[in-house]
């Protein structure tokens, strides 16, 4: 059976020790998604915080929790979220990508707090194994999509494919005091064209997001958080209902809006 495929927003780490409507909502995927088609036997992540030279995948038996951020509580560094790995995966992900390289990674990395703090929301027994496959921050957004694309046959084969990161992302102007400030104009442009040509399955405005102008500069000032998009949306195609909820930007700057590509039994 076709596996979904979903991307998270997933803002701050500090929601990893909160309960509120979003992480309810990341649970309620992970219950339709065993109820409704099959509890995943490995989970892909594409997150915004592994970014490398070249392409690189976690390739270890148990992959590490990383506390990739600063200032935070102590009690969000005690997270762990102790998913096994899967070798077996992480090969197979690399003979889909051949002939480019995959570095199968056994030491340097592990799972950051884009994989976990939605991990640990969605499946908080961390019993399925997770792969993390990293962003070559050389490739361009067409290069993303193309990549993403060679993985689509992992679907058939019970891997859950997941992105995290988030589709407007600027902390630089977010309002840090009001998380419920009215979202900045140019940011609501630009979540608002992107998910206008994701619910209509139209991938190549989302790859040229930057034509959007001062819209993109701005929503997107960094692409680390934007390019995992292009992987769960370069696995869909027409025959997914596409299912955006939560939608909305906190901060003024920052999208937690979440999406879910759903296969249509008649499909
Ligand atoms: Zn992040």
């Amino acid at each position: 059976m076709r596996m979904p495929v979903v991307f998270f927003g997933h803002g701050s780490p500090m929601i990893a020790l909160e309960d509120n409507a979003v992480t309810q909502r990341w649970r309620r995927i992970a219950q339709t998604i065993e109820r409704d088609y099959r509890r995943p036997r490995a989970i892909l992540c594409v997150s915004a915080h592994w970014l490398t030279r070249g392409l690189a995948v976690t390739a270890m038996q148990t992959p590490r929790t990383i506390h990739d951020f600063g200032a935070f509580p102590q009690a969000l560094f005690d997270v762990r979220y102790p998913a096994p790995g899967e070798p077996a995966l992480a090969a197979e992900i690399a003979s889909l990508l051949a002939p480019a390289p995959v570095v199968q990674d056994q030491t340097e990395w592990g799972l950051d707090h884009g994989t976990w703090s939605v991990l640990c929301k969605a499946w908080p027994d961390a019993d399925i194994p997770v792969v993390q496959l990293s962003l070559d921050a050389t490739l361009s957004p067409q290069d993303h999509l193309a990549t993403a694309r060679r993985l689509t046959s992992l679907r058939e084969d019970g891997v859950l494919i997941i992105g995290t990161g988030n589709i407007v992302h600027n902390l630089r102007l977010m309002n840090w005091s009001n998380p419920d400030c009215p979202p900045a104009p140019w940011a609501q442009a630009f979540e608002d064209a992107m998910c206008d040509a994701i619910d209509a399955h139209d991938a190549e405005p989302v790859a040229d997001f930057a034509s959007l102008g001062e819209a993109a500069r701005l929503s997107v000032p960094t692409p680390d958080h934007f390019w995992p998009v292009l992987y769960a949306l370069g696995v869909t195609d027409r025959t997914d209902r596409v299912d955006i909820d939560p939608r909305f930007i906190q901060h003024a700057s920052l999208s937690m809006t979440s999406i879910v590509w759903w296969p249509q039994p008649d499909a």
